[in-house]
C-alpha cells in the first residue's frame, strides 16, 4: 500500500463489489495513481465467487472459501470503502445516490453491481420464489429451506425454475447437501422431489451439445423431473402455473431464470439496452457517459453481446483496471474483444464435473479437482494479499491534471499554519450549507445565526456537564467516521447521566483541491450531524483546519439535574459491574490496518461503536447504578482502576464472561494489539492473578483501548439480572455482569481477576 501526501484531485468511484472490480482493485493496489482517491461502495462486505458457490450449497466449501473479503482488499488497494447500497445516479452532476448515506461524488465511476433474477416480470414469483441473486442473501434463505426439509416429515418436492448452468449447477448441489443432511438425521426415505423447470426447449440452451446430453443422463440418474417447454406464467402459494395451461405442484421454488437489470438504472438517463443493462462500447465506456464504465452482468456490450457469466465478469477485469487508469491520466481507453469459446465447468453435486468448451465434453472426479484447482487459484489472489511496504507516493501522474490544477496544487504546498491553515471560507460555507443541525430552544446564538461565539442557556436548576474528544480518523470513510467521532464524545456525557444540549466541532481535513476538501468536511459533518442530531445535540459552531490527516473532535456541553449525576466514585460492596458492549475494537482496527481483519469483524465493530450509550445509561441509572463510566482509550481495565480508586473498593473481575467482538479474540491470539495496548498494560499491577488467569486467552483484552465503547458501571446486586434483561431489550446484544464489587484491603492489588 502505498501512502499517498500529494492531495486528492480526481475521484474514481468502483460501484459495486463484483468480479471485474475485484480486479480493478488489486491492480490499483499494485500500482496507485498518486492524486486519485479509489472510493468502493458495495452493498456487501464478502463478494461471492460465482464458480464456488455450488460447491458451498453441496457443503464442499466454507463461506471465506467462497467469498473475496471486500474489507483487506480494498484497504489493500488504498481505497475508502462505503459499506452502502447504490439506489441512483445524479449522472449530471457526477453523484452516485445510496442509501445510508449522503450522494458520493465522482469523477470518473465504474459500475459492477451484477443482475437480478427477473422475478418482477412473472406475477407471484417475487412473493413465492426464492431468488437466487443476490446470492448473498440466498446463502442465508438456503438454510432456512434446510432447515424446513428437516422439519417435515413427508417428502418435500422441489423446483428450480431456469436451466441455464446455475440452474442445473445449484439443482444438484441442493440435491446432494439435503440427501447428506437427511441421511445424517436418519431420513433415508424421505428424499426430497425435484423438478428443474425451463421455457426452453432443452437444458444448458447456450452449452454444446455433448454437456447437454451429459447432463440430461445426470440429472435423469439422480431422479430429476426435468420439464423444458414450460413458461411460467403465474407463481401461487406451492404452485407453478405455466402457459400451456399445466400445473407444477411444489413446496420450494428456486428462481435461477436469466438476470435482469436493477430497476434504477432506467432513471439514470445512462443509455440502456432492451433488458435495461447499460450499453457500453468495446472499451467498456458507457455510449452516452463517458464518465461511466460498466462491466460484467450489468454491461451490455455493443460489438460483442455475450451470455450473463461471471467468467467474462472475471475477463474484463484487467482492460477494465486498464482504461480506468488510462482515461484518469487523460489518455484514450483501448478496445478489448471478449473471447466467444470458454472453458466451463459445472458441478454434480458431489465432487464430480463436467467440463465443456467449443464442442468438446469430459467428466470425472479429476474435473472436479481441475475445477477445484483453478478456482482455489483465482481466490487467492484476492484473498492472500501480498504484505507491500509502506512508501510514500509524492509526484502527480503525468495527464491526471491541467496547468491550472498543479498550480492550485502548488498553492496546497506552500499554505501556512497558524490561522493560515483554515479552510477557506468559501469552501466553509458551501460544506456546512448542506447541513441544519437541529434546532433547541435553549441555544440563543447557534449556527443558524453565527457570531464570534456561541450562546446557550442553562435551565434553572440545572448544572452544566463539559466534555471534549479530539482523535484521527481510522477507517477510509469520512461520513462514518464523523458518526463515530460524534457518537464517542457523547459517550463522555451519557455516562454521566447527563443530557446533551450542544457541541462545537473541531476538524481537520486534509490539504487538497478545494471541490475535495469541501466534499470530504461535508461527508463527515453530514456523519456527525445525523449522530447529533439524534441526540438531540444542536452544532453551535466550530473551526476547521488543513493538515495532514482527516481528524475529528467534539466538546459537549450537557444538563444534568444536580442529584442524577453518575461518577466513578460510589461502588459498593456487594454490588454488581456491568458492561454494555463487547471489547475489541482497538485489536481490530490495528488488525484491518495490517490486512489481517475479515471484513465483517470490522463490520461488526463499526456496528458497536455507532450504538449510542443514551439508552443504556438511562437503564442504568434506572437500575440504581452506583457509579459509572465509559470504556474508551485506557480499556477496560484502565477505566475500572480509576473507578476503584475514586470508590474506595476492590473488585473481582471474571475474564470468561467477558463480551467479546467477533473476530477480537482471534487478532490478539495473531499478537496484534493497537499502538496504545503497551501503555494500558503497565496497569497490570493493580491486578491480583487468581490461578493463572492472565494465561486466559481473553486477558489481553482488557488492556484493549476501546473507540466509543459501553458503559461500565456497578450496580446494586438485587437489580443486575434484570438491568442486564433491560439492557439487551433496548439493543445492547452484549450486555451481561462481568463482576463484583468488593470491601477494600489493603492489597496494592484492588483488582483479582478469575478466569
Ligand atoms: C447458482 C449460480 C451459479 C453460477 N455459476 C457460475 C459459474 O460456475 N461460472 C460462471 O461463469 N458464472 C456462473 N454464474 C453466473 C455468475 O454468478 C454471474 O454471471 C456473475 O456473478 C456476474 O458477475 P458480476 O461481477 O457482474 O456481478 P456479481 O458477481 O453479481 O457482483 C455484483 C456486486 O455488486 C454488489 N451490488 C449489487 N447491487 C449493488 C448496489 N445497488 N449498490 C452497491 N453494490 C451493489 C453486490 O453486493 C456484489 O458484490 C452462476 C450464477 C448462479 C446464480
Amino acid at each position: 500500500m502505498k501512502k499517498a501526501t500529494v492531495p486528492v484531485l480526481k475521484d474514481l468511484v468502483l460501484l459495486g463489489g463484483g468480479h471485474s472490480h475485484i480486479a480493478v482493485l488489486k491492480r490499483f493496489g499494485m500500482r496507485p495513481i498518486p492524486g486519485v482517491r479509489l472510493t468502493l461502495i458495495c452493498r456487501d462486505t464478502h463478494a461471492p465467487y460465482s464458480g464456488m458457490l455450488p460447491g458451498l450449497i453441496a457443503g464442499h466449501y466454507g463461506f471465506d472459501d467462497a467469498h473475496i473479503d471486500l474489507g483487506p482488499l480494498a484497504r489493500f488497494a488504498g481505497a475508502q470503502f462505503f459499506h452502502d447500497e447504490a439506489i441512483g445516479l445524479d449522472a449530471a452532476n457526477r453523484r452516485v445516490l445510496c442509501r445510508d448515506r449522503p450522494p458520493v461524488a465522482y469523477d470518473l465511476l465504474s459500475i459492477n453491481i451484477g443482475a437480478t433474477p427477473n422475478t418482477a416480470q412473472v406475477p407471484g414469483a417475487a412473493e413465492h420464489a426464492v431468488a437466487v441473486k443476490p446470492i448473498d442473501r440466498f446463502v442465508a434463505h438456503w438454510h432456512d429451506l434446510a432447515a424446513r426439509v428437516l422439519g417435515r416429515k413427508d417428502a418435500v418436492r422441489i423446483g428450480v425454475v431456469g436451466a441455464g448452468a446455475g440452474g442445473v449447477e445449484l439443482l444438484l448441489s441442493v440435491r446432494h447437501r439435503l440427501g447428506r443432511m437427511l441421511a445424517q438425521a436418519g431420513r433415508t426415505g424421505a428424499d426430497p422431489e425435484y423438478h428443474l423447470i425451463t421455457d426452453t426447449d432443452e437444458i444448458l440452451p447456450t452449452h454444446n451439445r455433448r454437456m447437454r446430453r451429459k447432463f440430461t443422463r445426470i440429472l435423469s440418474e439422480r431422479g430429476v423431473q426435468v420439464h423444458t417447454g414450460h413458461r411460467v406464467a403465474r407463481v401461487d402459494a406451492g404452485r407453478l402455473r405455466c402457459q400451456d395451461g399445466s400445473d407444477i405442484a411444489l413446496d420450494e421454488i428456486l428462481w435461477v431464470t436469466m438476470a435482469g437489470a436493477a430497476p434504477w438504472l432506467a432513471e439514470t438517463g445512462l443509455a440502456l439496452d432492451d433488458a435495461g443493462f447499460i450499453r457500453v462500447a468495446d472499451t467498456l465506456r458507457s455510449v452516452s457517459h463517458p464518465d461511466v464504465f460498466a462491466a460484467g452482468d450489468v454491461a451490455s456490450v455493443v460489438n460483442h453481446p455475450r451470455e450473463k457469466a461471471g467468467v467474462f465478469a472475471v475477463r474484463q477485469g484487467p482492460p477494465l483496471a486498464r482504461n480506468l487508469r488510462r482515461v484518469l491520466l487523460g489518455k484514450e481507453p483501448k478496445p478489448f474483444t471478449p473471447q466467444r469459446k470458454y472453458l466451463s465447468l459445472i458441478g454434480t453435486g458431489e465432487k464430480y464435473a463436467v467440463a465443456s468448451r467449443a464442442n468438446w465434453s469430459v467428466e470425472g472426479r479429476w474435473v472436479w479437482f481441475w475445477k477445484e484447482w483453478i478456482d482455489r487459484r483465482f481466490m487467492r489472489k484476492f484473498n492472500e494479499l501480498p504484505e507491500m511496504e509502506e512508501e510514500e507516493a509524492t509526484g502527480i501522474a503525468r495527464g491526471l491534471a491541467d496547468e491550472e490544477v498543479i498550480k492550485e496544487i502548488s498553492n496546497i504546498a506552500m499554505r501556512c499554519g497558524g490561522c493560515g491553515a483554515k479552510v477557506g471560507a468559501n469552501v466553509l460555507e458551501r460544506a456546512l450549507g448542506r447541513l441544519s443541525p437541529v434546532k433547541r430552544d435553549d441555544v440563543l446564538i447557534g449556527l443558524h445565526e453565527p457570531d464570534d461565539a456561541a450562546v446557550v442557556e442553562v435551565p434553572d436548576g440545572k448544572v452544566m456537564v463539559h466534555t471534549v474528544d479530539f482523535f484521527r480518523s481510522f477507517v477510509d470513510d469520512a461520513y462514518v467516521f464523523g458518526q463515530v467521532a460524534a457518537n464517542h464524545a457523547l459517550g463522555d456525557i451519557f455516562a454521566m447521566g447527563a443530557e446533551p444540549q450542544s457541541a462545537l466541532a473541531i476538524a481537520t481535513v486534509p490539504y487538497g483541491v478545494e471541490a475535495k476538501v469541501e466534499e470530504e468536511l461535508s461527508q463527515m459533518m453530514a456523519g456527525a450531524l445525523k449522530v447529533l442530531d439524534g441526540a438531540n445535540t444542536a452544532l453551535v459552531g466550530g473551526h476547521t483546519s488543513e493538515g495532514a490527516e482527516l481528524a475529528l473532535g467534539f466538546s459537549i456541553n450537557g444538563l444534568a439535574d444536580r442529584d442524577r449525576i453518575m461518577r466513578k466514585g460510589g461502588m459498593t460492596p456487594g454490588d454488581k459491574l456491568i458492561l454494555t458492549k463487547a471489547l475489541g475494537t482497538g485489536t481490530l482496527f490495528a488488525a484491518d490496518m495490517r490486512l489481517k481483519a475479515k471484513g465483517r469483524w470490522i463490520e461488526g465493530a463499526l456496528r458497536s461503536m455507532l450504538q449510542s450509550n443514551e439508552d443504556g445509561a438511562r437503564c442504568l441509572f434506572a437500575s440504581g447504578a452506583s457509579a459509572c463510566t465509559d470504556v474508551t482509550g485506557f480499556g477496560l481495565l484502565g477505566h475500572l482502576v480509576e473507578m476503584i480508586r475514586a470508590s474506595g473498593v476492590d473488585v473481582a473481575l471474571e475474564l470468561s464472561s467477558l463480551p467479546i467482538l467477533d473476530g477480537a479474540l482471534e487478532t490478539v491470539q495473531s499478537g496484534i494489539f493497537s499502538s496504545l495496548q503497551p501503555e494500558n498494560v503497565r496497569l497490570r499491577r493493580a491486578i491480583r492473578d487468581i490461578e493463572g488467569a492472565s494465561a486466559h486467552p481473553l486477558y489481553p483484552l482488557i488492556f484493549d483501548p476501546q473507540t466509543a465503547g459501553g458503559l461500565l458501571a456497578s450496580v446494586p446486586a438485587a437489580n443486575a439480572r434484570a438491568c442486564v434483561g433491560e439492557l439487551k431489550r433496548l439493543g445492547y446484544e452484549h450486555a451481561t455482569i462481568i463482576g463484583e464489587v468488593a470491601a477494600e484491603t489493603d492489597a496494592l492489588e484492588p483488582v483479582t481477576l478469575i478466569a
